[in-house]
């Protein structure tokens, strides 16, 4: 039950974020911190995430220990996060680098995204996690001073503070930016995650984590945690063409292995053996929205983190780690201005300007950063669909050699210092001279 006396965080979402966000704020005596989650449990859905240096970084500043481990997180043996190999003839073509010093528990690590899921489930208090409560609408209840929530089950909670990290359909965020849904980008990706027995027999098997790229698609084999192993296949349609292929399928559906093998006959004999073994597989059409104007919502006292904060649609495998460096700066924005001592919490919660301070505190540490993210989602998403519509010239093999070497080096994101953004935030902030705020009345301002 939520402790009133405390400065109440509701987390809507028991996602990678929300449950981030929770660990990271468990510690201070004076926050009491509630999750409240869509799904009647957490459930075994989905495939493999991948987490780059940044995000495993973060889960070891977050005690998240058991995560980093070998028995969940599958790290290439060579440290290249990714290789890159042609169609057809299998040939290494490229790889991706880690540029910065990361220590080898901080590689590149692939896990199915359950075991994630469970290994940060494991440090939250499951008294703490509400199921089937979808959010539904908020609202400034007066009487009370706190903002008060309503589920679609007709229930209702307050909290001083909502962190909305409930995932890329955000029902918070739509609340109070209706027009910021997000759109399929026409990207189709095939998901399979399957015990590795299914594949050990055969010869040549890439054991590292490895993207085949063909002149229309892509297909991606990696091992993952507990002796799983991950196929993705995907290809990219033209999101505005009425006849697009899974233009209306939803999420997370099942899917046809034959599609799969039929999307893949032309390839190389390996990558056919592959698909030959895989046991099924289920679809996941991929949607982005644009990067939000402010993440600082409801007079100052909600925001979001995660997919709900900028919808970038897993480009460049970065959601997972956006959403645990998101967590980890949110709560250390919320710290910040009401510090775990004794003083501060004898000195009673922090005001609305306080509040409010933080939240700006968490933004300028973090959009810059996803807003820079998503511009270069869009851009390639744009690119990728003008390639696919001009089709009708198909692409010379030397172009394809050419765009694989080409690619956008992603390890700015993969390698992201959060805890650098969050200092100089804060030193901006103090440059700025809206550093100190005095505590002011929490009747002060205007309401939602
Ligand atoms: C079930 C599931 C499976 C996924 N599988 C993959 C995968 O295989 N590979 C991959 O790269 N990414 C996957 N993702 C997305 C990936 O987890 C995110 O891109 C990334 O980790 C960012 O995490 P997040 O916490 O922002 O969002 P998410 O991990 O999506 O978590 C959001 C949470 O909010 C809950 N929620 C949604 N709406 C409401 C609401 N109205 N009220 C309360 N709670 C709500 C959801 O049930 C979910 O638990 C999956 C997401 C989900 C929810």
């Amino acid at each position: 039950m939520a402790d009133e006396a405390k400065l109440q965080i509701a987390i809507i979402g028991a996602g990678i974020a929300g449950l981030g966000a929770a660990i990271a704020l468990k510690r201070h005596p004076a926050i009491d911190v509630q999750i409240y989650e869509k799904a009647p449990e957490l459930r075994e859905i989905g495939a493999s995430i991948a987490l780059g240096p940044n995000g495993m970084r973060t889960l070891e500043r977050l005690g998240v220990e058991n995560a980093l481990d070998d028995e969940i997180a599958f790290r290439n043996k060579s440290k290249y996060p990714m290789i890159y190999r042609h169609w057809k003839t299998n040939e290494i073509i490229s790889t991706d680098s880690h540029v910065g010093h990361v220590k080898d528990r901080h590689l590149t690590a692939r896990f199915y995204r359950a075991h994630l899921q469970e290994a940060l489930a494991k440090h939250v208090d499951p008294t703490r996690i509400h199921f089937s409560k979808a959010f539904e609408s908020v609202a400034f209840d007066s009487a009370i001073q706190k903002l008060r929530i309503a589920f679609t089950d007709k229930t209702t909670a307050t909290a001083d503070i909502i962190l909305g990290a409930d995932g890329i359909h955000s029902a918070v965020r739509t609340f109070f930016v209706p027009t910021s849904s997000t759109a399929w980008t026409g990207w189709v990706a095939f998901r399979s995650v399957f015990p590795s027995s299914h594949v050990a027999h055969i010869q040549d098997l890439p054991d590292e984590a490895t993207h085949f790229w063909g002149p229309d698609r892509t297909f991606f084999v990696s091992r993952l945690g507990r002796d799983l192993f991950t196929v993705v296949g995907s290809y990219q349609a033209d999101p505005a063409a009425p006849d697009a292929p899974y233009k209306d399928s939803t999420w997370n559906s099942d899917s046809d292995v034959d599609v799969l093998r039929e999307f893949y006959k032309d390839w190389s004999p390996l990558v056919r053996r592959i698909v030959d073994a895989v046991p099924s597989t289920r679809v996941y059409p991929n949607a982005a929205a644009h990067p939000l104007e402010t993440w600082v919502l409801g007079d100052g006292r909600v925001t979001l983190a995660g997919d709900a904060a900028h919808a970038h649609g897993g480009a460049f495998a970065a959601g997972g780690s956006l959403a645990l460096d998101d967590a980890w700066a949110f709560a250390s924005a919320i710290l910040h201005v009401f510090p775990a001592d004794a003083a501060a919490s004898a000195s009673g919660k922090p005001s609305d300007a306080e509040i409010r301070r933080a939240l700006r505190i968490y933004e300028r540490t973090r959009k810059p950063h996803t807003d820079r993210v998503m511009s270069v989602v869009h851009q390639t998403n744009k690119s990728k669909v003008a390639r696919y519509s001009r089709a009708a010239e198909p692409e010379t093999d030397e172009q394809l050699r050419a765009r694989i070497k080409n690619r956008v080096d992603p390890s700015w994101i993969h390698e992201h210092d959060v805890q650098a953004a969050f200092a100089q935030a804060v030193a901006d902030e103090v440059k700025a001279g809206i550093g100190a705020v005095d505590r002011v009345s929490v009747g002060e301002q205007a309401r939602l």
